[in-house]
């Protein structure tokens, strides 16, 4: 009896825990991009370029500091920095290409969070304990698209975490998806809770595509890709948020922009060099790739920098309406 009932336990476990990709999404290599380095990248950066880009707010939140900043770091400590309540934003960037199109970086929050409450495609147990009740959507993508006549070419996420694909089941099926390597093949326990959660939100998805990442030849990141073959937009693979967190510099008439995704939540965490805390998969790794961020912009002074969650002081403004 006893041993039946052991038995009982252990598959049980078995069949919630082990089998948990983030996602049952299939994904595919990614079409788009060519493999480079970062040399290639610094040769061109203090370059005008030509893309347009626009930084926009989808939502404000608030979530944990701990999960946000590795408060055991030597410099949280000192600043006094402790675990509640940090307010963060939500933001989505256009990228818009003279010849490639209009894509949008991240994707920002769909109309059916404006009552998070009552978002179908959001488990009860992921509302709680993603604090979903503090989400205000500010702008959605059902009304962005509707208000810019933008034709979506394709979203590059940053990663796979749900604040960064809360906008898709709003982006037209069909449009392609972009994300880093082993998003969605992570495995973990927390996601025998979060992937029926993150197939919903995937649901419009039918071509999610996997950037096809080498190692970058000077050693400074874990892969570079020259997006377009141009020069003119770069995705840089940060891992250790998740495995295939994905960063991005923009080359604009107004100089460059690095979008960092989650590789640093805060202004704080960018500003202090410290990486994010209890949300990343690898601690360690994160840190490496924020440093090696942030040996890129000591370079490139010139260039504005995007945090994943809240804006720098400088050279971050937020556009205050949709481009039409
Ligand atoms: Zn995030």
């Amino acid at each position: 009896m006893r041993q039946r009932l052991f038995i009982c336990v252990v598959v049980m476990a078995i069949t919630m825990f082990s089998a948990c990709s983030s996602t049952s999404q299939g994904v595919r290599p990614a079409p788009l991009g060519k493999s480079s380095s970062s040399s290639a990248l610094q040769a061109t950066i203090n370059e005008p370029g030509p893309l347009v880009v626009e930084k926009l707010l989808a939502a404000t939140w608030v979530v944990d500091r701990a999960g946000l900043i590795n408060l055991d770091h030597a410099r949280a400590r000192e600043a006094g920095l402790t675990a509640g309540d940090e307010a963060i934003e939500i933001y989505f960037y256009r990228v818009s290409h003279p010849q490639f199109g209009t894509y949008i970086i991240d994707s920002g929050v769909a109309e059916s969070f404006a009552d998070p409450a009552s978002n179908a495609d959001v488990s009860w147990l992921i509302r709680q304990a993603m604090n979903t009740s503090d989400l205000k959507l500010q702008l959605s993508i059902a009304d962005w698209l509707d208000d810019s006549r933008i034709q979506l070419d394709g979203v590059f996420l940053t990663h796979l975490h749900m604040d960064h694909i809360m906008g898709l089941t709003d982006v037209p099926s069909g449009v392609a998806v972009y994300a880093g390597p082993g998003e969605t093949s992570v495995r973990s326990l927390q996601n025998a809770f979060t992937q029926g959660t993150t197939d919903r939100l995937l649901k419009n998805v039918d071509n999610l595509l996997e950037w096809q990442f080498s190692a970058d030849p000077d050693g400074e990141f874990a892969g570079v890709i020259d997006i377009f073959g141009d020069g003119s937009l770069w995705a840089i693979h940060v891992p250790g948020h998740t495995p295939g967190s994905t960063a991005f510099v923009a080359r604009t008439s107004t100089g460059a922009q690095l979008i960092t995704g989650d590789a640093s939540h805060t202004a704080w965490g960018w500003e202090h060099g410290v990486e994010p805390g209890e949300f990343s998969v690898d601690q360690a790794r994160s840190a490496r790739s924020l440093a090696a961020l942030k040996v890129l912009t000591a370079a490139n002074p010139g260039m504005a920098v995007h945090p994943g969650h809240q804006s720098l002081q400088t050279g971050s403004a937020i556009a205050s309406a949709p481009a039409r």
